[in-house]
């Protein structure tokens, strides 16, 4: 990056990284290279190399264009693109642990992420301690002499603890742990974990990088000799990702900051709105001051996103099946990110295990997507009315 670019602001930035003119002949976007053979005319170009690449597997000109955009965006020597978010956390893990070694990861984390430790993880003899998503410095009582890797989420994609990742960096640090945070959550316009020297900074790009839900890729931004190592275990397993949806991910990068401004607009109303009702226990929002880590927020985040949790007051399963079957814009749905807004019912207490999960009623994980707030609104208002009994219980 020139001296120029490197004043301009994320906004800008967005709309320039991983684009160059010349290499794709006047047109705005980088083209989308899609294939698996690369020809070699001669014998010496096949060792050399004869255009710079080698095979579709290891490097494209299309990945290359997502990949500096990422390094640019995240502050990273390295990105490796995989095939879904959930590769980039296996791959990630798979690279900077080996047998006989401990990990620490949060108990907030995404449920898929704990299914992999507890299941190939555990089969390679790798061990896995749960720790508090707000445990800070404390973590240093449960490094152990075998503890290579500390994994956080903040915020909790569900539950939205908000973790003291400078703290935690800090003990790592000391005793020469690696550090890998699934930054779903923000993307990096909101926050920019390489920068308070966390070595591993992953993505879902299935949820805000490609905001329409219409495809999956998962991201690995890292610096230093955990870049490297990713990368080399990355291209050893066999792991890439589609062509295609890597040219969504690009495309979606340069709407990411105006799409996020909205998300975060409309599902602030919505959140503060909430508080207000009746039905609602608790409103799981970091950017809300009620929430108990807003500080910790306000210190370390540049802004929020269109995904929070709601805890209703105790109602039955039926009353709930009543409120969310109903909703019109609101649909069911395991992911988030996209233009739409979803709901899920969750509860972390049967697999949390270093936290007790504390309300009794049931909760849900908003995504608000770009409806106009009144409607979203309108939607809720009706579907909370359902969650009381009526003459036909
Ligand atoms: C969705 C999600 C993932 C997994 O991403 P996929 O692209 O669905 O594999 C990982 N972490 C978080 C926080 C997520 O929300």
């Amino acid at each position: 990056m020139d001296e120029t670019s490197k004043k301009q602001a994320t906004e800008t930035r967005l709309v320039h990284v991983g684009r160059n003119t010349k290499d794709s002949k006047g047109f705005v976007n980088p083209p989308l290279y899609r294939g698996s053979t690369i020809l070699f005319p001669t014998l010496a170009s096949l060792s050399e190399g004869g255009f710079g690449y080698w095979y579709g597997r290891k490097a494209s000109p299309t990945y290359e264009a997502l990949e500096n955009a990422l390094n640019e965006l995240e502050g990273a020597d390295e990105t490796i693109l995989t095939p879904s978010g959930l590769s980039a956390i296996t791959t990630a893990l798979l690279a900077l642990l080996k047998t006989g070694d401990h990990v620490l990861v949060t108990d907030s984390a995404y449920q898929p992420t704990r299914t992999f430790c507890d299941g190939p993880l555990k089969g390679l003899g790798i061990e896995t301690s749960y720790y508090k998503p707000r445990i800070g410095a404390e973590i240093e009582k449960l490094i152990k002499p075998n503890t290579k890797v500390i994994f956080m989420e903040s915020p909790g994609s569900q539950t939205m603890e908000v973790q003291d990742v400078p703290a935690i960096q800090a003990v790592a640090k000391q005793n020469n742990i690696t550090t890998i945070i699934d930054n779903t959550y923000a993307t990096p316009l909101n926050f920019k974990p390489l920068d308070l020297g966390v070595d591993v900074s992953l993505h879902s790009g299935t949820k805000y990088f490609i905001g329409h839900a219409d495809a999956m890729i998962g991201t690995i931004s890292a610096k230093g000799s955990a870049a490297k190592c990713v990368r080399q275990t990355a291209y050893a397993l066999g792991i890439c990702a589609g062509p295609e949806d890597t040219q969504l991910a690009l495309r979606g990068l340069r709407t990411l900051s105006i799409r996020l401004k909205q998300h975060q607009q409309s599902a602030l109303e919505l959140a503060k709105w909430l508080q207000t009702c009746d039905e609602v226990e608790a409103v799981l929002h970091p950017a809300l001051a009620s929430h108990p880590d807003h500080d910790l927020f306000q210190r370390d985040f540049i802004g929020s996103t269109g995904l929070f949790s709601v805890v209703l007051k105790p109602f039955s399963k039926q009353a709930l099946a009543r409120m969310v079957d109903g909703l019109k814009l609101f649909a069911m749905g395991w992911s988030w990110g996209g233009f739409e807004s979803l709901v899920l019912p969750f509860d972390p207490s049967p697999y949390r295990t270093a936290t007790t999960w504390p309300y009794q009623g049931p909760a849900l994980r908003f995504h608000i997507g770009h409806e106009q707030v009144s409607d979203l609104k309108a939607d809720l208002e009706a579907g909370l009315k359902r969650l009381h009994k009526t003459a036909n219980d």
